[in-house]
């Protein structure tokens, strides 16, 4: 027994000690809560949590545009188109599930109280100002500044051509103070990663293109890749270290929980209970149903992602994890994940779009709106694009809600009531939105497993023999 106790040990020693360290993490956190710490001295304790993130984010650019850029250049066109419109349609559709499974938990569970009398017209706003968050969103996708775009998130309101304000067609996405000031660890920090995705993406397909020309940037890009990794595999020996600071740090900065209303523990229970749902039953049936291979075996193996986006609420910041966990454990090939994974961590966000309908929905209960039809429509087509907009950063889903609550007219600033909460839901939505990347990548593996013969066959300019 002995025996194959060390055995297990070894074999998911990491994984342990993460499980071990936001178990710490947790404990230490509500234990120094008593201890009445100044300002400067939570900051001093946060400080090997914020060295955790910042390597995590330092690896974010190289990862994603080398694996996009290798990956697609080596596709033929029929796959990669085959496996793009695949990816993307899969990824819309569990959004969607995910959405419609808000919105019946929400009007299941009333977390907000009955709903007694219709949206007061003087709590409308302009439609027009979901249109421009739309706008905004597509702005995002053709950065035009890509080193800019490397350290700015939404590129809102200033047209970067000639420095001109374009306010007129821009809704401003600022939330109420009191959420940027939640919100700022991320959201300021944080890049335009749809940008870079659709810049690398196009370029990948281009180098794919020019043949043997291309195929210089293409090998340089692919030893990037795995330089990468092999960083990550170093740092993710700081990871149960820097755990425990992160879970610590949150716990003694959040709000006192008995100030906690009744109505907002219900709505934190609706959604918690939704992302279960989501995450643990509809997503994993979707894999078995598609591979008919066990999605337990799968999700074992992304454990150790599913662990680091609990700690860091940051979609974007797992990604390096994922994408090893997925190679190296789940045995996914290689050219899949290249694309399916940075993609995904973009633009699918399961839980982003879960919980954004039902926060909106909760709104309008405890403001006694009684939403038609045609508004839970609404809500649930705007919430898919408020997740594809969010960034994959600690809280963006919560500054992303702007577009869902206005274009059914509800009252903006009710976002402060839900933040009280809001760095805990974060933790969860984060796992699941994680989860969905993860799971569409093996079942797009699957799918496309006659499209990828054999690992040789992908890299045929860098492969003078074959
Ligand atoms: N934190 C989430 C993520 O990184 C985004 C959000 O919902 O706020 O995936």
């Amino acid at each position: 027994v002995w025996g194959r106790v060390k055995n297990v040990c070894k074999q998911n020693g990491l994984l342990i000690l993460s499980v071990l360290a936001v178990v710490i993490g947790c404990l230490l956190g509500f234990f120094l809560r008593g201890k009445q710490l100044s300002e400067q001295e939570v900051k001093y304790f946060q400080f090997p949590g914020e060295l955790l993130m910042r390597m995590l984010k330092m690896l974010i650019l190289p990862l994603v545009v080398s694996s996009l850029m290798s990956g697609l250049a080596a596709l033929d066109a029929k796959c990669s188109s085959r496996l793009g419109i695949m990816t993307i349609s899969y990824y819309l559709w569990t959004t969607f599930v995910a959405v419609v499974v808000g919105i019946v938990m929400v009007y299941m569970i009333h977390p907000g109280g009955a709903a007694q009398k219709e949206a007061s017209e003087e709590g409308k706003k302009p439609m027009t100002s979901s249109a421009d968050a739309l706008l905004d969103l597509i702005r995002n996708m053709f950065p035009a500044n890509l080193v800019q775009a490397t350290f700015q998130q939404v590129s809102k309101n200033v047209d970067d051509d000639n420095g001109t304000d374009v306010q007129n067609f821009s809704l401003d996405l600022t939330p109420p103070p009191d959420v940027i000031m939640k919100t700022s660890p991320g959201t300021s920090e944080g890049m335009n990663v749809l940008g870079i995705v659709i810049f690398s993406a196009t370029m990948g397909i281009m180098l794919g293109r020019m043949g043997p020309n291309g195929s210089a940037l293409v090998n340089f890009c692919q030893s990037v890749n795995e330089a990468v990794l092999k960083i990550v595999a170093i740092v993710i020996w700081y990871f149960p270290f820097g755990i425990v600071f992160l879970v610590a740090g949150k716990i003694l900065e959040m709000d006192d929980p008995s100030a906690m209303g009744k109505k907002l523990g219900f709505y934190a229970i609706t959604v918690v209970m939704g992302l279960v749902l989501h995450g643990l039953f509809i997503l994993p049936a979707m894999y078995f149903f598609i591979t008919k291979k066990s999605p337990i075996v799968y999700i074992r193996g992304i454990l150790q992602a599913l662990l680091i986006s609990l700690a860091t609420s940051s979609s974007s910041a797992t990604l390096p994890i994922t994408f090893k966990c997925l190679l190296e454990n789940n045995h996914i090939d290689r050219r899949i994940i290249r694309f399916v994974l940075p993609v995904g961590a973009t633009i699918n966000m399961d839980g982003t779009a879960l919980y954004e309908a039902v926060a909106a929905i909760f709104i309008a209960q405890v403001n006694n709106y009684e939403l038609d039809f045609g508004q839970i429509i609404t809500i649930s087509i705007t919430a898919t694009a408020a997740s594809i907009g969010a960034a994959g950063i600690p809280q963006a889903g919560l500054v992303t809600m702007v577009i869902v609550l206005t274009s059914v007219g509800l009252p903006t600033d009710d976002i402060t009531l839900i933040i009280a909460v809001d760095w805990a839901l974060d933790r969860f939505r984060t796992m699941v939105n994680v989860m969905g990347d993860a799971l569409a990548t093996g079942i797009m593996a699957h799918i496309c497993r006659k499209d990828f013969v054999k690992e040789g066959d992908f890299y045929p300019l860098l492969h003078p023999m074959i």
